[in-house]
């Protein structure tokens, strides 16, 4: 399944927020509210920004379980260590 209208939202040089279909990223775009003219940027965008924090999120998240699953295992080395003396 595609989305076939993917839209973005991505700031122009004075902030103001401009929706914008997915086939014009990286098109140059003028600014309803200003007439300004920038670059669609998808860097720039809310939703790659969200993005970016989603995948923050998740690293940390990784981060943390892969230091539990470290402890779990060193606590049961150290257990199985001590049973066997
Ligand atoms: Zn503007």
């Amino acid at each position: 399944m595609t989305a076939p209208d993917k839209h973005f939202h991505i700031p122009c040089p004075s902030d103001h927020i401009i929706t914008v279909p997915a086939r014009l990223l990286d098109e140059e775009l003028i600014c309803p509210q200003c007439n300004s003219r920038f670059i669609a940027d998808f860097a720039a965008s809310v939703e790659y920004s969200d993005e970016q924090t989603e995948r923050a999120a998740y690293q940390w998240l990784v981060i943390a379980i892969g230091t539990v699953a470290v402890l779990v295992t060193a606590g049961i080395i150290a257990l199985a260590s001590q049973l066997l003396k």
